[in-house]
């Protein structure tokens, strides 16, 4: 038997926790035997004193099974379950295409995301643009989906995970989340749940990035795949870049219509690509699906050309309850906001760096995001085109198009989209796409 105060005591001291100390602290956080004060100082104790890979694999494992783990055997797939999962950014559109392309492969792909946090965009809040999608379907539907299609984006359910729900929120008004190994339970207790045989992780780095230096980043990707690998499924996790909007655009709507154009080929824009490639490559080495990286890209190339993976994202979307002809008549069930208009540079250069993270803002300041949670979004506002870095620039060349619904709201944007867009005589180097792999035999 433990007491509370006592564990906490321990790792305030900065001494190692045992296995069975976290699992009757995670125990105390799910039936609420904990205070939120216990819970707090645990926290801050963390945060301090940091925890070692044994401690963190003890503590993702026990927060995992807090409670349901999704079990696929009983649907006897013919693949390997796999997933990714990314830290947040701003543009970041890559699970609407991902999910369908390894489904298209062969991969089988529960994928459960989250909404919107802070500047960054949430995959759900994009799927809820969608009339009719649901992001919150019955076990029922979600394994059917799974099964028949390949791949199924839906949201967290009520009993996945209460431990993290409880830490977490104490954790965002505690100032305890920016601690790695606190983050790195959270994440992975959720994509552990959901009985995966491989993961891959998108650990942003750059000026949209959660974590504010390549250093943190670089961390937070050791510290996941050390963990996530100690616990069972194999990971790999990517850095890659968000030192500008990844997609073209940003905003929920907006972001939908270029997955489709980049899943029908109608428009694909590189660096999304690069990343989108990348990331779906290694899910498909690490689930089996492909000998190496360059046949994992032919396979990802074939689907995307023959209409497979395209095909897949209209019958999730339909088996989720949206559209059966969304994929080609997608404008017909997208929301347009009033003004659609673009913004232009004061001066001529070079687009020289960006504030990802106040471009996001901006998005959120549209409407396209949350002020508090709850709040309802609006679909049709963001960005689209923005400009890209090393872009030569003019004072008649957009730097984006703001999707606005008032004249104030499009002015305010228009002001933050100029702050945040530096232009430069000089050109600055490219950054690359995918900074490194950090794989299991690289710990
Ligand atoms: N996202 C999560 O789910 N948890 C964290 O702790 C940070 C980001």
């Amino acid at each position: 038997m433990f007491l509370a105060q006592e564990i906490i005591r321990k790792k305030r001291d900065g001494l190692a926790l045992s296995e069975q100390e976290i699992q009757f602290f995670v125990k105390g956080i799910t039936d609420q035997s904990v205070s939120e004060g216990q819970i707090a100082a645990f926290g801050m104790a963390v945060f301090f004193n940091d925890m070692n890979m044994d401690e963190r694999i003890a503590l993702t494992t026990a927060m995992r099974d807090s409670g349901t783990v999704l079990n696929w055997q009983s649907l006897d797939l013919n693949g390997p379950v796999i997933d990714k999962h990314s830290t947040g950014g701003v543009g970041d559109v890559i699970s609407l295409m991902l999910g369908p392309m390894a489904a298209a492969c062969g991969g089988y792909v529960p994928m459960i995301s989250g909404r919107g946090l802070g500047h960054t965009g949430g995959t759900l809040d994009k799927f809820d643009a969608i009339p009719g999608y649901q992001t919150e379907p019955s076990s029922e539907l979600f394994r059917k989906v799974v099964k028949e299609v390949g791949v199924a984006i839906i949201g967290q359910t009520g009993d996945l995970v209460p431990a993290d729900k409880r830490f977490y929120s104490i954790r965002d008004n505690t100032a305890t989340v920016e601690s790695i190994p606190l983050i790195t339970a959270s994440i992975l207790s959720k994509k552990l749940a959901a009985g995966l045989d491989a993961l891959v992780m998108d650990v942003k780095v750059g000026s949209g990035a959660f974590m504010p230096t390549y250093d943190a980043s670089e961390q937070l990707a050791r510290s996941i795949t050390a963990v996530a690998n100690g616990a069972g499924t194999k990971t790999t996790a990517l850095l890659t870049d968000m030192n500008q909007v990844l997609a073209s655009c940003a905003g929920n709507g907006i972001e939908v219509k270029e997955a489709i154009d980049f899943l029908t080929g109608a428009y694909r824009n590189p660096r999304l690509y690069e990343v989108t490639m990348g990331l779906c490559a290694e899910m498909l080495v690490l689930g089996g699906l492909a000998t190496n990286e360059s046949d994992a890209r032919n396979k990802l190339n074939q689907v995307l050309d023959n209409g497979r993976a395209a095909e897949i994202f209209g019958k999730m979307v339909a088996g989720l309850g949206g559209p059966t002809d969304f994929v080609e008549n997608y404008g017909l069930y997208l929301p347009e906001a009033k003004i659609v208009r673009p913004v232009f540079a004061e001066q001529t250069g070079f687009a020289h760096s960006m504030d990802t993270r106040q471009l996001g803002l901006a998005v959120v300041t549209l409407g396209g995001g949350r002020r508090k949670p709850g709040d309802p979004l609006d679909y049709s506002v963001g960005l689209s085109k923005v400009c890209a870095l090393g872009d030569q620039i003019t004072p008649d060349t957009p730097l984006a198009y703001i999707h606005a619904q008032t004249e104030a709201g499009f002015e305010e944007a228009a002001r933050a989209v100029k702050s945040a867009i530096v232009i430069d005589d000089i050109k600055s180097e490219k950054t690359p796409e995918i900074y490194r792999y950090i794989r299991e035999q690289d710990l």
